[in-house]
C-alpha cells in the first residue's frame, strides 16, 4: 500500500488543510489531532491443527463529543495502530458529513481470513470481541463489517457480547443478518449511497447516466453492488479489476456474470465476455467515471497521471494519496471524497442501531428514501461550501465533517 505507515500522517495533513479554512482554536485543533482512546490486544485462537496462534488486534475511538463511537471492523495482514487510527479519524469526519449523532472509531486484526477456516476466523472473532468487549456497546462504540469481514463476523460479534452480559444486545454491532436485528438494505448501503452522490455529481456537471461509461477497481461487497446499481441504471461498466488483475469490455459487462466467474475462479480474470488486462492498464484507459473500491492508497503517483476519467467517486477509505489528489485536481477531475461517496455504509448502520434499540424494523424502500435524502442532502452541503469558499470537494467535506466534531467539543467543554 502506497500509505503504508503514513497514512495517519495524510489523514493529518488533510485535517490541516480544512484547519486553514476552519481556523479552529488551538485546543480544539490539537484534540481533534489526537485519537481519545486506543485499545491494543493480543487475540490467541486454537487452530485447526492444534497449535495456538497469537494474533494482534485494535480498537480505535477517535472521537465521541457526537455520540457513541462507530466504525468497522477489518481482517487484513497489513492492519496495523497507524492505519487503524487514521482510519478511525475518517470515520469521525465521515459521521460528522453526513450529521449522524456518532463519533468515529475503527478496529481490526492483523491476520490473513484468505488462508483461515471459516471456524478459526469464528474462534478469532469470539475472542478479539471478549477483549475488546471492555470498550464496546451499544451506548459507548458501535463496530460493523469493513475489509473481509461479512455479516456472519458481525452475528459471532454480537453472540459473544450478548452472552458475556448474559441478554441479547442487538445494537453493540451493525452490518448484522436480518434475523437478528439486522437492518434492510445494510448489505448495498455503501454502494448505494455511492451512486447517489454519483447521480448528484453526473447531473452537477450536465451529464447522463445512460450510456455512462464506468470503471471499478475492486470487486468485493462495495464494488460490485456499485458496478450492479449502476449497470441496472443504465450506465455501461467497461472495466473492473480485483485484487488479481482487470478485464475490460468496451461495450460493458454483465455484472452478474461476472460475479459468478469470480465465484468459481476466486478472480475477475480470466471472464469470457472481457479482455484480461493488469490493474494499471485499466487505469489507463477512458471513462466517464472511476470508482476505487479496494483499499487505501490504491491511486498513487505511479498511476494517477495515467487516469483518464471526469469524475472519481471514491468507494473505499482513502483510496488516492494526497500526491494523486492533487494531480487529478490539476487534470480537472470532479472527484466524491471517501467521507462524503461511502458514508451510506454508515447511514444505514445509523438506521439499523435506531432499529434495534426500538426493537422496530423498517421495509427496504423506507431505508432508501432516508438514506438517498441524507446522501443528497449531505452533496449538496459539501458542493456548496466547495463554491463558497473555491475549494475542492475533499477539503470542503473536511471543512463541513470537522466543524460539526469540533463543535460538539467546544459546546461541551473541557472537562472536568
Ligand atoms: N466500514 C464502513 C466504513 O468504513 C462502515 C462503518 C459502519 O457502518 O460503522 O464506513
Amino acid at each position: 500500500m502506497a500509505v503504508e505507515n503514513g497514512f495517519f500522517k495524510e489523514v493529518l495533513k488533510n485535517l490541516e488543510n480544512a484547519n486553514r479554512h476552519l481556523n479552529l482554536p488551538v485546543a480544539i485543533y490539537e484534540r481533534l489531532c489526537t485519537p481519545r482512546r486506543s485499545l491494543i490486544v493480543s487475540v490467541p485462537v486454537q487452530m485447526d491443527n492444534g497449535t495456538v496462534s497469537f494474533f494482534t488486534g485494535y480498537r480505535v475511538q477517535y472521537d465521541f463529543a457526537r455520540g457513541p463511537a462507530k466504525g468497522g471492523i477489518r481482517y487484513h495482514p497489513k492492519v496495523n495502530l497507524d492505519e487503524i487510527t487514521a482510519l478511525a479519524a475518517l470515520m469521525t469526519w465521515k459521521c460528522g458529513v453526513v450529521d449522524l449523532p456518532f463519533g468515529g472509531a475503527k478496529g481490526g486484526v492483523a491476520c490473513d481470513p484468505t488462508i483461515m477456516s471459516r471456524d478459526e476466523i469464528k474462534r478469532l472473532t469470539r475472542r478479539y470481541t471478549y477483549e475488546i468487549g471492555i470498550i464496546i456497546g451499544p451506548e459507548s462504540d458501535i463496530p460493523a463489517p469493513d475489509v473481509y469481514t461479512d455479516e456472519q463476523v458481525m452475528a459471532w460479534m454480537m453472540d459473544t457480547y450478548s452472552m458475556m452480559k448474559g441478554h441479547s444486545v442487538p445494537g453493540v454491532v451493525t452490518g448484522k443478518p436480518v434475523s437478528i436485528g439486522g437492518s434492510q438494505g445494510r448489505n448495498k448501503a455503501t454502494s448505494s449511497g455511492l451512486v447517489a452522490t454519483v447521480k448528484e455529481a453526473l447531473s452537477h456537471l450536465g451529464l447522463k447516466i445512460e450510456g455512462l461509461s464506468v470503471t471499478v477497481l475492486g470487486f468485493g461487497k462495495v464494488g460490485y453492488n456499485a458496478a450492479k446499481i449502476l449497470s441496472d441504471a443504465g450506465a455501461k461498466i467497461i472495466g473492473v479489476a480485483d485484487s488479481k488483475g482487470a478485464i475490460y469490455n468496451p461495450q460493458g459487462l454483465d455484472i452478474d456474470k461476472v460475479a459468478s466467474h469470480k465465484k468459481q475462479m476466486d478472480s475477475v480474470q480470466g471472464y469470457s465476455g472481457a479482455d484480461n488486462l493488469t490493474i494499471d492498464e485499466l487505469i489507463s484507459i477512458e471513462s466517464d467515471v472511476l470508482i476505487p473500491a479496494a483499499l487505501e492508497g490504491q491511486i498513487h503517483t505511479g498511476n494517477a497521471g495515467k487516469i483518464k476519467t471526469k469524475i472519481v467517486a471514491e468507494g473505499a477509505n482513502n483510496p488516492l494519496t494526497i500526491e494523486a489528489n492533487d494531480i487529478l485536481i490539476d487534470k480537472g477531475v470532479f472527484i466524491v471524497p471517501d467521507i462524503l461517496a461511502n458514508a451510506g455504509g454508515v447511514v444505514v448502520s445509523y438506521f439499523e442501531w435506531v432499529q434495534d434499540l426500538q426493537r422496530f424494523f423498517w421495509n427496504e424502500a423506507e431505508v432508501d428514501l432516508r438514506l438517498n435524502a441524507i446522501m443528497k442532502k449531505a452533496f449538496a452541503e459539501v458542493l456548496s461550501i466547495s463554491k463558497e469558499k473555491k475549494i475542492d470537494m475533499r477539503t470542503a467535506a473536511m471543512v463541513l465533517g470537522v466543524k460539526r466534531v469540533a463543535d460538539a467539543i467546544e459546546v461541551r467543554g473541557l472537562y472536568p
